[in-house]
């Protein structure tokens, strides 16, 4: 059986067009992108690392770790934001090995491989994250990084990803997100030690509305980063 949910593939497939648009429904992306990247980057030293990213949809995680220096494989189940990630390394001359694959399946074709893994607001969005995460862990090579951020379950975390930041601010469309498969931090740690990995670290993402910017933190309240590493 394989680890997807058709919905949720369906949402983002439908947006595809727009997401290297910084103005559109992927603006939240474009903006917390730069203090990701430079996050993964102070941890893992992207440069020259051979790179997994899971859930890569139009790829601007995946771009911004090639264009310092990853040899960045992005994958993802959904067709259409694949095709606008491929369109657009015509644009900027990066190289990115994309493909229509799930993570389960690059673990077992390409087993311990990867110096770092991402896998960046994808784990809401499956049916069995406990296993994406684990599909994770046995594609990443001993000693490897890995990343995962999603949006803690809590009453807050519903009123700012859910009500926020899809009614009030419509920073997202409604129905983006589904607070019963927000993940806490306790639950994604459990299934990083489930996988066999090692948690190093908890980040935060916040945002502030008044000034429109995003931060990296303590606050793991409502979105957050798990830093994980394999045993070597
Ligand atoms: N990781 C990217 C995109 C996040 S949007 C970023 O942070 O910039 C979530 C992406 O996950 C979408 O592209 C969607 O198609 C993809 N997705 C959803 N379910 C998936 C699954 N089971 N396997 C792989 N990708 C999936």
């Amino acid at each position: 059986m394989i680890n997807v949910d058709p919905v949720e593939l369906e949402k983002f497939s439908a947006l595809a067009h727009r997401w290297w648009d910084p103005t559109s429904e992927f603006k939240p992306l474009h903006d917390i992108n730069p203090l990701r990247l430079d996050h993964i980057d102070r941890l893992a030293d992207l440069a020259g690392k051979r790179v997994l990213d899971v859930g890569c949809g139009g790829g601007i995680l995946s771009e911004s770790m090639a264009a310092r220096g990853a040899d960045v494989t992005g994958i993802d189940l959904a067709e259409k934001p694949l095709k606008v990630a491929q369109l657009h390394l015509l644009e900027t001359g990066r190289k990115v090995d994309y493909r229509l694959a799930s993570v389960e399946a690059v673990a077992q074709a390409e087993a311990a491989s990867f110096d770092i893994v991402t896998c960046m607001e994808l784990l809401e969005h499956v049916p069995d994250p406990a296993r994406t995460v684990a599909s994770c862990a046995a594609a990443a090579k001993p000693g490897a990084r890995l990343f995962f951020s999603t949006i803690n379950r809590n009453p807050k975390a519903y009123l700012f990803a859910i009500i926020g930041a899809e009614y009030v601010l419509k920073l997202l469309p409604k129905g983006t997100h589904d607070y019963a498969k927000f993940i806490r931090p306790s639950e994604l740690a459990a299934y990083c030690r489930s996988a066999g990995l090692m948690v190093t670290g908890y980040t935060g993402m916040t945002y502030n509305p008044v000034a429109k910017t995003y931060a990296l933190g303590r606050d793991i309240s409502v979105n957050y980063i798990v830093e994980a590493r394999k045993p070597a």
